[in-house]
């Protein structure tokens, strides 16, 4: 079995299949628990550890819920503790169906190819960090990404986004001393549905008291205009042009997934809010395509907590199916 991703699904996945007795392997472009490894330097994620952890009581965070940090320590030593065969910094570049005897696919990495049974999807869903396409988004300054406050002390920084990564970071800068305007869309600012990436209450409470005592400045706007190296020019809701004195952007607008490995394959897809979500048996998670399977971010369980806990379900599964295959 051929896993791609180690992230927590394929982690998880991996646990499941050493514990299944499966000859499976993890394939992974960036590092153990790459997504978690570019969170925000120091950021508290907001899951609890029972919904974070690879083991039951096994992750034991300072305080009540871990920082980026002890999250990471926790996926990197359990990989290491469980001798889990992940191969590191070494993308997945296609699959391809075979059907010989033994194997039903051929995966293509920038190092080797592998055959395979069977194929389990993990990739997450942070390929692709969404754009503005407005004039000006290539310039270094500007930035999809952002990783800490302090090269921005006392420097006029621009965040644009709705969601919680844009309403964090901006409070993160603030409180830190860059001079931060946070640029959102009213209907974000407005909405408080947590299912809609509403900004969440405890980020929501700090960001608020920034605005009161006037370090932070919440500018709703339509459009932006243009990123220039010392300026920013965007459209505010009363139809005004404001032009804003600017040393760095942070468009932190959502990322989508890369589905080109699933596409090209010839998995079906279906549209679900902003995204395209692979169609699979919920029961399974296997696709149209018999023996490739899907976990994690970019599918309907998108959590760490449902990332981890669908393989646990679904590779006793795949063993079982791998043996029936294999007494016939
Ligand atoms: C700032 C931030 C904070 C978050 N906080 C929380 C939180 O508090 N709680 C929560 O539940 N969720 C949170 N999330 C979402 C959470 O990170 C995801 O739900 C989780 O990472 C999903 O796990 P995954 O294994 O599906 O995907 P990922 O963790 O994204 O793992 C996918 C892995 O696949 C690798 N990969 C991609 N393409 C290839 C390829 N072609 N070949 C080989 N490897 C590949 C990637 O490098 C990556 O390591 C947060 C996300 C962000 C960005």
């Amino acid at each position: 079995m051929l896993i791609i991703g180690a992230g927590p699904a394929g982690l998880s996945a991996a646990d499941a299949a050493a514990r299944a007795g499966l000859n499976y392997l993890v394939i992974e472009k960036g590092l153990i628990a790459d997504t978690i490894y570019r969170y925000p330097v120091g950021r508290t994620v907001f899951s609890t550890p029972e919904e974070l952890e690879l083991r039951e009581k096994s992750l034991h965070p300072c305080r009540d819920k871990p920082t980026r940090e002890e999250l990471l320590s926790h996926y990197v030593r359990f990989a290491l503790e469980q001798r889990l065969r992940i191969y590191t910094e070494e993308g997945a570049g296609a699959i391809e169906r075979v059907d010989d005897a033994t194997s039903s696919f051929l995966v293509y990495t920038t190092r080797a190819a592998y055959t395979a049974s069977r194929v389990l999807v993990a990739t997450g869903a942070m390929a692709h960090p969404r754009r503005l396409n407005v004039a000006g988004e290539d310039l270094p300054k500007v930035s999809h990404r952002f990783v800490e406050p302090y090269p921005y002390v006392r420097k006029d920084v621009l965040v644009v986004g709705g969601g919680n990564s844009a309403a964090e970071a901006a409070l993160f800068l603030s409180e830190e001393g860059a001079r931060t305007t946070l640029a959102i869309w009213r209907a974000d600012w407005e909405q408080r549905d947590p299912k809609m990436n509403a900004i969440k209450q405890w980020v929501r409470t700090p960001l608020e008291r920034e605005l009161a005592e006037r370090r932070l400045q919440l500018l709703h706007f339509t459009q932006l205009e243009e990123i220039t190296e010392r300026e920013v020019r965007l459209h505010t809701e009363d139809g005004a042009l404001r032009t804003l004195p600017n040393d760095a952007v942070f468009i932190l607008i959502g990322s989508d997934a890369d589905h080109t490995l699933l596409s090209r394959l010839g998995v079906d897809f279906v549209t679900a809010g902003l995204a395209e979500v692979p169609v699979y048996d919920p029961d399974t998670h296997e696709t149209n395509v018999p023996g490739l399977y899907v976990a994690g971010h970019f599918t309907h369980a998108r959590h760490i907590k449902q990332a981890i806990a669908v393989p646990r379900r679904i590779i006793p599964l795949i063993a079982q199916s791998l043996r029936t295959t294999a007494q016939r």
